[in-house]
């Protein structure tokens, strides 16, 4: 029976291991791999030679700690958790089966791709999932951003108040917020709602995107930035049966990252916290502290 079975390898669950494994808690990670989304950079043409910290840089001292201590890791990807009196019981894949005390669920959440030639080749140069984490790099730049959400609205509001035009790309009406109004009458943005990107272009770094306006012409806008902010989807169905999730899946979780299910908890893209490696270092920490003061209470 571990103490702690933290679940995901990216910053939370690797934070919360790290935290655990200095507690002293018998401390067991499951993951598929190392990093989780933190892989992915950002590379422009003109911040070649400037410092820019990348999440990957700042999880690798606590990569390397883990990987210089002995204990339990199993990488593998969790089938099922069962909540039983007093543990969780978890199963994998490979047909292992583990028991722990407490749990960190700390298994992210999956962006939804736009699927358009250019992509792949232009994410991380110029295209971007995160306008928490780039949006200052575009500062007097022309950029896009695709989506019709709150994510959407919102980082078109960010990048409103750093890039030279916004240009809001919203396949579907906007959802209609107070943030929505506030866009439509803003100089610096330009709401295009009905627009389907069909192509980012660019041969090294993003140039433009091209778009199916609602007329059936086809437009093509000439940004130095793209910004995907379609729907996130929480990678929690594995808990969705006994643990509080809002109507979109994310884990609801109190300040001390605590579930609605007594020693469990969760931490990262997982939750409704937003999407940024700084901010999930620190909740996996927290999710590992409160275990650690769960434990000591029972
Ligand atoms: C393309 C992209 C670029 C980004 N760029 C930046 C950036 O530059 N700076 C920044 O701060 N943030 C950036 N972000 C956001 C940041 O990467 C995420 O907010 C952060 O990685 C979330 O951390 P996490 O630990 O919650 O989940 P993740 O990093 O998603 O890790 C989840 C982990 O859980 C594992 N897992 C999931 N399900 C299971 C299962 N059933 N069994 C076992 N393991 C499982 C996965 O394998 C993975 O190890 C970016 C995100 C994306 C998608």
């Amino acid at each position: 029976m571990y103490d702690m079975t933290v679940i995901g390898g990216g910053p939370a669950g690797i934070t919360a291991a790290v935290i655990a494994l200095n507690s002293r808690m018998e401390t067991l990670i499951i993951a598929e791999r190392w990093g989780g989304q933190t892989t992915y950079g950002m590379e422009l043409e003109d911040t070649e030679g400037r410092e820019v910290i990348t999440g990957e840089t700042l999880l690798d001292s606590f990569r390397r700690q883990l990987d210089y201590l002995d204990f339990a890791r199993h990488f593998d990807t969790v089938t099922r958790v069962v909540p039983e009196e007093g543990h969780f019981v978890i199963h994998t894949a490979d047909d292992d089966r583990f028991e722990a005390l407490t749990l960190v669920i700390a298994t992210g959440a999956k962006p939804q791709r736009l699927n358009v030639p250019g992509e792949t080749l232009l994410a991380g140069r110029g295209l971007s999932y995160s306008a928490a984490s780039h949006a200052g790099l575009f500062l007097g730049k022309d950029v896009a951003v695709v989506g019709n959400g709150r994510r959407a609205q919102w980082a078109t509001a960010s990048l409103a108040r750093k890039a030279h035009r916004v240009y809001l790309l919203a396949p579907e009406p906007l959802v209609p917020t107070p943030l929505a109004q506030k866009l439509n009458k803003m100089d610096t943005v330009e709401v295009l709602e009905g627009a389907t990107v069909q192509q980012v272009v660019g041969a090294k770094f993003v140039e433009g995107v091209v778009a199916a306006m609602p007329d059936g012409q086809s437009r093509e806008i000439p940004v130095k930035g793209v910004f995907v902010k379609l729907t996130r989807t929480p990678n929690s169905a594995l808990v969705r049966e006994w643990v509080d999730c809002d109507s979109r899946g994310h884990i609801l979780v109190d300040t001390h990252c605590a579930t609605s299910w007594p020693g469990a908890f969760a931490a990262g893209d997982v939750t409704v916290v937003s999407e940024q490696v700084l901010v999930h270092v620190g909740e996996g920490a927290k999710a590992a502290l409160s275990a650690y003061h769960y434990l000591l209470m029972q």
